[in-house]
């Protein structure tokens, strides 16, 4: 199993799972206030929904900048963008998406599976003398 070269890699790594994540949370959430909103006839719902669509909005457009810059410490590719390259063929997804997987299980795991090396990443720091790290 392979491990992050640095804490500022697995910061950066942590915090694009969890952008990536309210992204896809806060999508139907604004979509079912927006629903709710028409169904009720409430202004107050449409707003609601407004913020939610502009909170995902910006959190996908951070996500986006931030996703492209953290990678996989084997193949060097960044797990958290569809870069259009052959997918490994045991990568796994979580509702068809292979970014959603790789964010879950970063939060939740501990650890993720690149979808295109198919190796798999701790969610630690190695040693610097290249020893291995398993606390
Ligand atoms: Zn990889």
């Amino acid at each position: 199993m392979h491990r992050l070269s640095s804490h500022y890699i697995l910061r950066r790594f942590k915090i694009t799972s969890l952008f990536y994540l309210l992204v896809f949370l806060s999508l139907p959430f604004s979509v079912g206030f927006f629903a709710y909103g028409l169904y009720a006839d409430d202004a107050a719902w449409m707003q609601y929904a407004g913020i939610a669509l502009g909170s995902s909005l910006l959190l996908k457009i951070l996500s986006v900048l931030m996703a492209g810059r953290v990678k996989c410490p084997l193949c060097m590719a960044a797990p958290l963008t569809n870069l259009g390259c052959a997918k490994h063929r045991s990568a796994q997804t979580l509702f068809g998406s292979h970014k959603l997987a790789v964010a879950t299980s970063v939060l939740f795991e501990g650890k993720f599976r690149c979808p295109y090396c198919g190796e798999t990443t701790a969610m630690q720091v190695r040693d610097r003398d290249g020893s291995r790290n398993l606390r």
